[in-house]
């Protein structure tokens, strides 16, 4: 018999979604709390490495998953010149498995509608428009209050609630994401016809020029330059003149911007709960206990894997103990912060200007890693 028979989830992004999935479909009645009055349906692109491809095929979901995105198992080095000469094509790591793509490219709004109609499927209820803002644990039970004014008890709640968790402040951890230093531009755009994988240009005017591609039909590309104080209405202007340098599938993308892109700017942060993920009855997980900067593409993917682990030892368990909350932090510690660890020093070295950093080492070890199932 599970640990819980009711649960209550923040949040109705990769990791809430999925926890709902796997815990509704054990029988256990689950309730997604979410702050946006209706679901998502503008946003930018996705790359999920194979290791998160391998939980949403747990979720059930990877049919329409490979239907929607764009898979590929190669990675393409190009030169910041104006023919953007390949140097390289490298065989990607299936961290998912040999029967997987090593990578899947996908419009983020449909990976979400994906999951949240699965979700809903399986038998979970979302309310949106309701903001979590009190937590109170009796012991037994926790009871959530929302801005409208509602309260609502649960045997256990989890925390999905991403970068700036108010569950993650109700129950008392002090931790919030920082700058690491680095601002991407991304632009949703019409996929150039030789775009098929992702390519990354290091140096010119940017750390990192890249692609990924999320359909036939579409791309995101992206830009990392310093962090600074852009505005989101200048983005046409600003990304035409810093992808001026890069050549090949960029002249085209440079071409779409003004007038189809989807464009926006946001800085890199990180953070890492670096102990116990619970208080009492209340844990959080995905982006609420950790985050990185994309470099190497893992915060949805850790956000999934964390979802699975927490799933399975809540079906699995008869009550829910310290000890539960002790097995999943050791599950999962490790490995967020190994990922964590890496993103954030695949972007020092570009800061730094480091140009001996075994960065292949550093990917290889890690998506190694990432190869064993979490
Ligand atoms: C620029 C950028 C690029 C990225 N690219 C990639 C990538 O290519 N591949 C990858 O794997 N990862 C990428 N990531 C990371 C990835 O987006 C996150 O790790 C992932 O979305 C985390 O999922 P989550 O469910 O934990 O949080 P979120 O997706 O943030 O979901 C949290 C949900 O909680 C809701 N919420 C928040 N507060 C409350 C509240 N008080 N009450 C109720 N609901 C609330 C929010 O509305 C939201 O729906 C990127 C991140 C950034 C910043």
């Amino acid at each position: 018999m599970a640990a819980v028979h009711n649960v209550g989830i923040v949040g109705a992004g990769a990791a809430g979604l999925a926890a709902a999935i796997l815990l509704a479909d054990a029988g256990i009645r689950v309730e997604i709390l979410e702050k946006a009055d209706v679901p998502q349906t503008l946003g930018s692109g996705i790359t999920l490495q194979g290791n998160a491809l391998r939980v949403l095929r747990q979720l059930g979901v990877w049919d329409q998953v490979e239907a929607k995105g764009y898979g590929f198992s190669t990675l393409g080095l190009r030169a910041p010149d104006p023919n953007g000469t390949v140097l390289a094509v490298l065989e990607d790591i299936r961290t998912g498995g040999d029967d997987l793509p090593a990578t899947m490219g996908m419009y983020r709004p449909d990976l979400t509608a994906i999951l949240r109609e699965r979700a809903e499927q399986a038998g979970a209820r979302i309310s949106y428009g309701r903001t979590v803002t009190e937590i109170a644990d009796d012991g037994g039970s926790v009871t959530v209050r929302t801005a409208d004014g509602t309260a609502a008890s649960y045997d256990l709640l989890i925390g999905a609630d991403g970068l700036h968790s108010a569950v993650r402040k109700a129950i008392g951890i002090d931790v919030e994401p920082r700058p690491t230093g680095m601002g991407i531009w991304r632009a949703f755009v019409e996929r150039p016809e030789e775009v098929v994988r992702t390519d990354l240009t290091y140096g010119g005017p940017c750390f990192i020029a890249g692609y990924c591609p999320t359909g036939p039909d579409t791309i995101y590309a992206y830009l990392v330059e310093e962090a600074q104080e852009r505005k989101h209405e200048d983005g046409p202007r600003i990304m035409a003149e810093l992808a001026a340098a890069y050549g090949g599938p960029w002249n085209e993308i440079r071409d779409n911007l003004d007038h189809s892109a989807r464009i926006n700017y946001t800085w890199f942060t990180t953070h890492l709960v670096d102990g116990p993920w619970n208080r009492g009855r209340t844990v959080i997980i995905g982006d609420a206990a950790h985050s990185c900067p994309p470099t190497v593409a893992q915060g949805a993917a850790m956000a999934l894997e964390d979802a699975a682990v927490l799933a399975e030892l809540l079906i699995n368990a008869d009550h829910v103990t310290e000890t539960l909350f002790k097995e999943f932090t050791d599950r999962r510690l490790d490995r967020a912060t190994a990922v964590v660890n890496a993103s954030v020093q695949l972007g020092q070295w570009m800061l730094d200007d480091v140009r001996d950093a075994d960065v292949p080492g550093l990917m290889n070890s890690l998506s190694t890693m990432l190869k064993e199932t979490a």
